[in-house]
């Protein structure tokens, strides 16, 4: 017969033990010390029973000790796209919002749940930047976290390289702050914000045919 203190109560006294309490953890996810604001030190409570029970060992696997709910924290899947104009300028942004407001990106955004990612592309360069992608080629994908409203996102950003019928129509939207042409020479990576982005645009600077030629 199981003893009241072993099972879920156990587990619950292990888990705590590689971090910190659902107290502490409320505390401390707006503090400063790195990867505060992974889930983690975040999520204090069960989505399903709404005990305070749940807990991850790895940052992956969340496990309710009350309950037995199970979640995973998968990364979720964005688009970004380069686009150069006949000058062999490339396309960037200026971030509109946290993370990283003000610094050098490039165009694109999150995939929508049942989207696909070639359509995410062709909706997000249409609202950010009133463009219209005619073709594309898949470039690569880069990792990256994204800390928003007190929580990282872990990504995966897919990198396209992009034509548009028509650069004249290029505005600002939704959320970038402005949109810029920079000559290839002209790019420095430290004014760029996002990990992510930078190695994109370090890669495309460094791949043949595109920015070394
Ligand atoms: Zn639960």
């Amino acid at each position: 017969m199981r003893s009241f203190f072993t099972g879920p109560r156990q587990k619950r006294r292990a888990c705590s033990g590689q971090g910190a309490t659902v107290k502490d953890r409320r505390q401390h996810h707006t503090g400063g010390y790195a990867g505060s604001t992974y889930p983690q030190h975040v999520f204090g409570f069960c989505p399903r029973c709404g005990s305070d029970g749940l807990c991850s060992r790895d940052g992956r696997l969340f496990v309710c000790s009350r309950c037995g709910f199970e979640y995973f924290i998968n990364a979720a899947a964005a688009v970004v796209a380069l686009i150069e104009d006949g000058r062999q300028r490339l396309l960037m942004t200026r971030r509109g919002r946290e993370p990283k407001l003000g610094t050098l990106d490039l165009p694109g955004g999150f995939v929508d749940v049942r989207e696909t990612a070639e359509h995410a592309l062709i909706r997000e360069i249409r609202e950010e930047l009133n463009l219209e992608i005619t073709d594309f080629t898949y470039f690569g994908s880069f990792p990256n976290t994204y800390p928003y409203g007190g929580i990282t996102y872990f990504t995966l950003d897919l990198a396209f390289v992009c034509t548009v019928n028509d650069l004249t129509t290029v505005r600002a939207g939704d959320d970038a702050e402005a949109y810029l042409f920079v000559p290839r020479h002209e790019i420095r990576p430290e004014e760029i914000g996002l990990d992510s982005i930078r190695e994109i645009v370090r890669q495309y600077l460094s791949s043949p045919g595109n920015g070394s030629g």
